[in-house]
């Protein structure tokens, strides 16, 4: 059996990682902001587990509030890191492109927090292009990472067998930066590169089961609201 435990790296659910955990082992995907690797630390120990448990790291994009502790918690944990070629420069260094989807992102880009440096990470055989990756090590429950671009060039989820995903940026929900209150409200994260393509990428997660929706900011949501959430950029940003 999986069980999928958030990590508050924020809180009030404004940052999200999680950590899959499976037996006696466990796959984290996000890593919060720099410096963030001792409260996931914290929640391996009340699993029981410690660094070793860790069979893989997933990000679902390079922005900081998601890559900014993988560095670390790689070398903690020796544990490979996995991510999208199409977010690679971001992993590298290179700052983020940062298109405000509202008045939030605008003053939020003011404070430059999303553009600061952190720790370059080594990713093994980064996705390619549109194609899947699986995490397999778990004969009984596999793991796909689905490529799904839009709020960046190479954001991916995280899909369970059995419907759950963790999908990152490709949408938030609550207010501000996301979570703290009406959790079940969706909305745009701040920055967005492409909304029609986080369309199609939603749409993708949907066709291909997705069930129940974990957020880096907020969440989780449901299917149902993921269709509304669609529905409604399609009405009123694309
Ligand atoms: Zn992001
Ligand atoms: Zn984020």
């Amino acid at each position: 059996m999986l069980r999928i435990v958030p990590v508050s790296a924020l809180p009030g659910g404004m940052l999200n990682a999680y950590v899959l955990i499976h037996g006696r082992e466990a796959v984290l995907v996000d890593t919060g902001l720099p410096a963030h690797a001792r409260k996931i630390g914290k929640v391996l120990a009340a699993e029981g587990l410690d660094w070793g448990a860790l069979r893989a790291i997933v990000l679902t994009h390079g922005h900081i509030d998601h890559a900014g502790s993988a560095a670390e918690i790689a070398r903690l944990s020796h544990a490979p890191v996995h991510a999208h070629e199409g977010d690679l420069p971001y992993l590298n260094g290179q700052r983020p492109l940062t298109r405000p989807t509202g008045w939030f992102g605008r003053i939020f880009r003011l404070t430059g927090m999303i553009e600061r440096p952190y720790a370059r990470v080594a990713v093994e055989a980064p996705l390619q292009g549109a194609a899947d990756a699986t995490l397999s090590f778990w004969p009984d429950q596999r793991l796909t990472l689905v490529p799904t671009p839009g709020h960046t060039l190479g954001s991916l989820s995280v899909l369970t067998e059995d419907g759950q995903v963790l999908a990152g940026d490709l949408l938030s929900s609550g207010i501000l930066l996301g979570g703290i209150a009406w959790r079940s409200r969706t909305q745009q994260p701040p920055f967005e590169e492409d909304t029609r393509t986080v369309v199609q990428s939603l749409r993708t997660l949907l066709d291909r089961g997705a069930r129940r929706f974990y957020l880096g900011h907020g969440g989780p949501v449901t299917a149902g609201q993921v269709q509304r959430h669609i529905d409604w950029l399609i009405r009123h940003r694309l």
